[in-house]
């Protein structure tokens, strides 16, 4: 799969889930839909090299810029403008939501780990809601982000969840921080996955206050129905379906390791080496962990393997904390719990 490491287009469901709700539900206009949004998804991966970053070129504003936009239920982005950094609120919840989330990152990377936005230069957050009918999804597609409403049924919309945001904004971190970006198969789709998933975790976690015991570590809790799953996935028990849906398929260690796995899959190995990491090193997540995650993505390669990834967070840590600090030994005995190492 030829593949443009720069720009990636990443949804935050991944089609294996679709597929298998396609598979379970015995509604046959449900499948239908479920069945034409994976294809959509394919579609949409499959032009990550078509468009060029022009945006940058314009939108780099050296300071906080939120733009909200409405697709109006069609396919055309970025769709009706309907907020910009500044402006009232709007009456449309999703609309709000979407600033809201995406300012609480921009705010996030700016005041603890001193990014200015998702290319560092204060790139425009562009983002557009009610896209298409019913979309189940959500994603980054290289320049802004995109958000369905969900169908109702199976996921309840995608703006309300901040580590869903996050998430998805963080792709667009990973394809500035790290040189060439993060190709996005194989081991290093895997990794691109968890360091979204790290920061969309992280980000919730610092919205809230919350430290590494009273966080859930959970991402993508609130936007599926109950009967689907209570969350994607699970940071501290990747694989564990009580916690998240039924088709969860994360391995935790490298005994569990997919060959040729969707990189949504292997992320859950890296996902867990980050929480205990975090665990170890105490107190809250975006103090330590979050920095030593942050500082090791200007470290790696466009094709990193986990190890690569063990190696870099390591010496990040001894970056920041000291060559055989107590934090680079958290580090290196995270990847040891995981397997890597
Ligand atoms: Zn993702």
């Amino acid at each position: 799969m030829a593949a443009d490491p720069h720009r990636c287009t990443c949804f935050i469901i991944p089609s294996k889930m679709l597929r298998k709700l396609a598979e379970q539900t015995a509604d046959p206009a449900l499948r239908h839909q479920l069945l034409d949004q994976c294809e959509l998804s394919a579609h949409l991966r499959g032009q990550r090299s078509v468009a060029p970053i022009m945006q940058a070129l314009v939108a780099t504003t050296g300071e906080k810029r939120r733009t909200v936009y409405d697709a109006q239920h069609k396919s055309a982005l970025p769709g009706k403008l309907v907020r910009g950094e500044d402006s009232q609120p709007s009456a449309d919840q999703a609309v709000n939501q979407a600033y809201d989330g995406a300012g609480i990152t921009y705010d996030f990377y700016h005041d603890v780990l001193q990014r200015n936005s998702v290319d560092g230069k204060g790139l425009r957050l562009d983002s557009t809601v009610h896209y298409q009918n019913k979309f189940n999804n959500a994603f980054w597609n290289g320049q802004q982000m995109v958000y369905g409403d969900g169908d109702g049924k199976l996921f309840l919309g995608f703006t309300g969840a901040i580590d869903v945001i996050a998430h998805e904004l963080t792709h667009g971190v990973t394809q500035y921080a790290v040189p060439g970006g993060l190709v996005y198969q194989d081991q290093s789709g895997a990794l691109n996955e968890s360091i979204s998933d790290v920061f969309g975790s992280v980000v919730k976690q610092w919205h809230l206050k919350q430290s590494v015991e009273q966080a859930d570590w959970l991402v993508g809790a609130g936007i599926m129905a109950p009967t689907v799953g209570k969350a994607l996935r699970s940071m501290a028990d990747p694989g564990n379906t009580e916690l998240t849906w039924s088709g969860d398929d994360q391995p935790k260690t490298m005994a569990g390791y997919v060959e040729n796995g969707d990189v949504h899959t292997n992320s859950g190995i890296p996902n867990h080496a980050f929480y205990a990491a975090a665990i170890a090193l105490k107190g809250n997540s975006w103090d330590k962990a979050g920095p030593i995650w942050y500082k090791a993505l200007s470290l790696l390669t466009p094709n990193a393997s986990f190890a690569d990834m063990a190696k870099a967070t390591s010496q990040a840590a001894a970056l920041l904390y000291g060559a055989d600090s107590a934090e680079q030994h958290a580090v290196q005995a995270a990847w040891k719990v995981v397997g890597v190492t």
